[in-house]
């Protein structure tokens, strides 16, 4: 398939990254993933804008505006003739002898570059649901930037994998955090909990949609702190992200979430989410 370079359309074989592009020697950049649905991006402003906040975080100049990221990002959608799957897109820092200064703005530029996928929704998982493990998040203390840097999110994504699990739950001394690639949400007593958006997890898209799915249909929700013994006593768990959408948890660390079935808060904002979809 195609992919973009910078401003321009090539084929995948043809884009070429130096070794001393940042983005491969620091991790020295931010990204997007972005859902397709039915060859439409799905929030699609809302990733770009965040792309374009977490640069302003790390002082990253992204070579091109709002609009013609979005229009880029369309066009290979297109070009690719994806239907169901994702566009991922990333800026570096660009290209620069190695230090760990930032080079000169006017020589070096970011380097721009994105490609798609073709990719399934998680129907099996998300009619069943997930299990999940817990782990210490040892992560830097700017997590609201979405970074190249997953090197913690590997390690615990990989431990979760390697136990037969879909998602590793972080939490900082036992105040939970969000997943190593979603957030994570509880459910006590009728009402949604997750996380603050702080400086501690990503403000996920999928979590503002789920919100403001919660406030449009009077579900109460309350983003604050919980912590690890509120997970293993909570009636329903579940996590959002872009590719995973709303996936219900009914496993952490081996022992069952409530009944160890999808619950009814789970369950009805799924069908909301799917709503929003059809829209
Ligand atoms: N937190 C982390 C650490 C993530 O990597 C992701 C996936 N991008 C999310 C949360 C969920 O964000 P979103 O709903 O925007 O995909």
């Amino acid at each position: 398939g195609k992919v973009i370079l910078n401003g321009e359309m090539m084929e995948r074989s043809e884009a070429v990254i130096d070794m001393e592009d940042r983005g491969y020697q620091f991790g020295d950049g931010v990204y997007e993933v972005i859902r397709v649905y039915d060859g439409n991006l799905f929030t699609g402003e809302e990733h770009i804008e965040r792309l374009f906040a977490s640069a302003g975080k790390i002082k990253l100049d992204i070579p091109f505006s709002r609009d013609k990221v979005l229009s880029l990002a369309r066009q290979l959608v297109k070009e690719n003739g994806v239907k169901l799957g994702t566009v991922y897109m990333q800026v570096t820092r660009g290209t620069a002898s190695r230090s760990h200064i930032f080079p000169d703005p006017s020589r070096t530029k970011g380097v721009f570059s994105a490609y798609t996928t073709e990719a399934p929704r998680p129907e099996k998982a998300l009619e069943n649901g997930v299990a999940a493990i817990t782990e210490d998040d040892i992560r830097w203390l700017r997590c609201d930037i979405k970074s190249l840097n997953l090197l913690p999110n590997v390690l615990a994504k990989q431990e979760a994998s390697g136990q037969g699990c879909y998602e590793a739950i972080l939490h900082r001394s036992g105040t939970i955090t969000e997943g190593s690639s979603s957030n994570v949400y509880i459910v006590k007593d009728g009402t949604v909990i997750t996380h603050p958006a702080t400086n501690l997890i990503l403000n996920g898209i999928t979590r503002q949609v789920t919100l403001k799915l919660c406030a449009e249909n009077n579900i109460p929700f309350s983003e604050k702190e919980y912590s690890l013994e509120e997970l293993r006593q909570a009636d329903e768990v579940f996590l959002t992200s872009t590719t995973s959408e709303i996936m219900p948890i009914v496993k952490v660390d081996g022992r069952q979430v409530g009944e160890g079935i999808p619950g009814p808060v789970t369950r009805k904002l799924q069908l909301l989410f799917q709503e929003e979809l059809n829209k």
